[in-house]
This record gives structure tokens, sequence and C-alpha cells, in this order.
């Protein structure tokens, strides 16, 4: 791998924040991964919220249209907050089939082309991360991870923009099927 520009080298203090503070928007492929993982159907992993919980851009291609409204599909969460794979030892008891944002999570990763230019804490939400020489965070992995998260919300974002021109008027279960869930 190339040399890599300078980056905020971090160890995560295990707080769990980033299973409950952020709502968290998920692709077909996320989903596939954790209907397969789990066994349960879509409608019991995915929520549709509308823009008031997610400061996302219009442009950002995850806005779903539903007849007069929009929603956006993100994991389901509990009542208090927290992610419904949140442990109460704050671990995810769907590790192996998490969604991609939560694998490169609190990193940005800025591409120019092929090369990176930049790798930044993600400022969605504040990280309780420590900062020390090392870091504990495997980059590489990270770095692989954005750039698979790259491709699926391509794909994702491309089948929401071709729902919402020729067949947005149909239902939330419509939709998961258009998107072959
Ligand atoms: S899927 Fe796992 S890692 Fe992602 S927010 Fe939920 S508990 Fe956290
Ligand atoms: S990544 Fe940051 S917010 Fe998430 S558990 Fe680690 S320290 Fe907490």
């Amino acid at each position: 791998m190339s040399t890599l520009p300078k980056y905020p080298k971090i160890r995560c203090s295990r707080c769990g924040d980033c299973c409950m503070v952020p709502v968290v928007p998920v692709t077909h492929k996320d989903v596939a991964r954790l209907i397969k993982h789990t066994g349960l159907p879509a409608s019991a992993l995915v929520r549709f919220c509308p823009s008031s919980e997610m400061a996302y851009d219009d442009d950002s291609g995850l806005w779903i249209k539903f007849k007069s409204i929009r929603r956006a599909m993100v994991l389901r969460k509990r009542r208090d907050g927290r992610c419904i794979f949140q442990t109460p030892e704050k671990a995810c008891s769907a590790y192996e089939a998490r969604p991609q944002t939560c694998r490169t999570f609190p990193y940005n990763v800025d591409f120019d082309g092929k090369k990176i230019t930049e790798i930044t804490l993600n400022e969605v939400m504040k990280c309780n991360a420590v900062k020390c020489s090392k870091g504990s965070i495997d980059i590489d992995a990270v770095i692989a991870n954005v750039k698979k998260e790259y491709r699926e919300d391509n794909s994702y974002h491309k089948s929401v923009k071709q729902w919402n021109s020729s067949n947005g008027r149909g239902t939330v279960k419509d939709f998961l099927k258009f998107i072959g869930l």
C-alpha cells in the first residue's frame, strides 16, 4: 500500500456511544448480510426515518420517496436509543455482519482517484477515543472497508434513484422487495 497521509492515531475507549447516539444508515448489502447472520427479516432490522432525525443532504442518495414523504433506511434502535445489536456490555451482537459504516467509524477517508488524500476523525458525533502514539485501530482494514462502503453505497444510491424516478409510489414492503430484500 502507498504511503498514507498523517492521520489521528487513537485507542477506542469502548464507551459504546457510537452504537447509541447516531442514526445508522444502511444499504441493501448491509441488510442482506444482517438477514443472513441473524435469520431475521429486513422489517425487523431496519426502519425508515424522516429528515428531522438525520441531517443528510438532499443529494446524499439516501432519501427514498414514499408518496408525499421521504425517508432513509436505517438500523432499528431500542426504546432507549441503543442499536438493536448493542449488548448490555456495549459489544455488538452482530459484529461479523455489522454494517460497513460501523466498520469504518470513527474515521473518514478521502480519495483523489485511487490516492488517499486525507484521513480524519468523523464529526457526526463526538467519539471518546483516546489519542495515543501507536493507535489500536487497524487503519488498513478501515481503508479496505471504506472502499467497499463506497462501492456498495454507489450501487444502493443508484437503486434509490431508480425507485424515486419510476417507482416512488410504493410502500416500504415494495421498496424492500425492489432492492432485493
Ligand atoms: S450494528 Fe453493531 S457496531 Fe453497528 S451500531 Fe449496532 S451495535 Fe454498533
Ligand atoms: S469508537 Fe469512539 S464512540 Fe465508539 S466506542 Fe470507541 S471511543 Fe466510543
